[in-house]
């Protein structure tokens, strides 16, 4: 147990310079920057963690303020960034609104043409909030602007902080229903609505996988889903960008937004009811329309399928005629015809021909 606690000393000691402490920025101007901050690569996909229920035995404090490791009941360890050193950031105050969805006041001429996010950097934890295939994609929808995804999920299943951060709204909000906004210290905002409880309050600190309500249908929704939104200054973009919903896996740890991406729109907030419904809505019909056309092609594909399995072949031999076969066969020469393009009663025999009859 010393033993351990002396390597993990050394490992933070070695880790914990002053570079360590630029991150808090989370923005990277060049590459350099970036090699020089993490030791591991910033492409490198990150699986959703899985939650312990592990007892913290005790944290301790390491050469970097905002680092400190925490020691589990079984032994193992890990880095943790003490909230209260990252809330001095200053992401946290500017355009701080505890009652709207939209704070940001920037048009899109002025966001970086280019900015890069530490999605998650060498202390931090990621988890998926909702593991499934995305129902309802980001983007036009029905001549509607959808800002996020719909994951399926029943009301009451647990809904997950996909990363630490500060929630900055809690409250019922028309068309999201129970929504929850957590800003991020990367100042990017995560939206997770329709909940049927929210379980945290605005200016609470939430840990990456932190429970923070359950699945629900409030709001304009028809059916339990939860939509979640990624947004950078209010600008929504598309989430799968980030994470493959499906595994459950974060894509990159550093994440490239870039402005020609975004337009006006981006911005959208459905202030006013319907336009969530409506889409979930619409895809549901669009589905079962598409379901039931796929049954029907099912359904032609094994009649065609069974035809042919029990079709049936003559071989011509000299002095064989159409009505000859056909009575051989129990059947007639139109229908023989029919089931042999190109044969006509004129057509010549020839000897050795495949012939189908049924
Ligand atoms: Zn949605």
């Amino acid at each position: 147990m010393k033993f351990r606690l002396l390597v993990a000393a050394a490992l933070v000691a070695s880790l914990a310079t002053g570079e360590i402490f630029a991150q808090n920025d989370s923005m990277i101007k060049t590459r350099k920057d970036a090699e020089l901050l993490v030791p591991r690569p910033f492409r490198e996909s990150v699986p959703s963690m899985v939650k312990t229920d592990k007892d913290v035995l005790d944290s301790i404090d390491t050469s970097s303020p905002g680092v400190k490791i925490l020691l589990y009941a079984d032994n193992t360890w890990k880095y943790w960034k003490d909230p209260s050193v990252i809330l001095k950031n200053d992401v946290f105050y500017e355009n701080w609104n505890t009652e709207t969805a939209d704070p940001y006041r920037v048009e899109q001429k002025d966001l970086p043409e280019k900015i890069s996010f530490w999605i998650v950097d060498t202390l931090s934890e990621y988890r998926c909030p909702n593991v499934v295939k995305v129902y309802s994609p980001f983007g036009y929808r029905h001549r509607r602007r959808h800002q996020g995804v719909d994951l399926p999920l029943k009301t009451g299943d647990p809904v997950y902080a996909a990363f630490s951060g500060k929630v900055r709204l809690s409250k019922y909000y028309s068309g999201y229903g129970n929504l929850i906004i957590i800003r991020h210290e990367n100042g990017l905002e995560t939206f997770y609505a329709h909940l049927s409880r929210r379980e945290v309050e605005p200016g609470e600190w939430v840990e990456a996988g932190q429970e923070i309500g359950l699945g629900g249908s409030t709001g304009r929704s028809s059916g339990a889903h939860l939509h979640f939104e990624t947004r950078y200054m209010g600008y929504a973009f598309d989430p799968e960008w980030l994470i493959d919903f499906e595994t459950g896996t974060l894509r990159h740890r550093v994440f490239t937004l870039r402005r020609q991406y975004l337009d006006a729109a981006s911005k959208y907030v459905p202030e006013s009811d319907d336009e969530e419904i409506d889409i979930h809505e619409a895809d549901q019909k669009d589905y079962a329309t598409q379901d039931s056309i796929a049954a029907a092609q099912k359904a032609a594909e094994e009649k065609a399928a069974a035809e042919k399995a029990a079709a049936q072949y003559h071989k011509v031999r000299s002095g064989d005629t159409l009505s000859g076969i056909a009575k051989r066969y129990g059947t007639t020469v139109n229908k023989i015809i029919s089931l042999n393009p190109g044969l006509t009663t004129k057509t010549t025999l020839k000897i050795g021909r495949n012939i189908r009859v049924k």
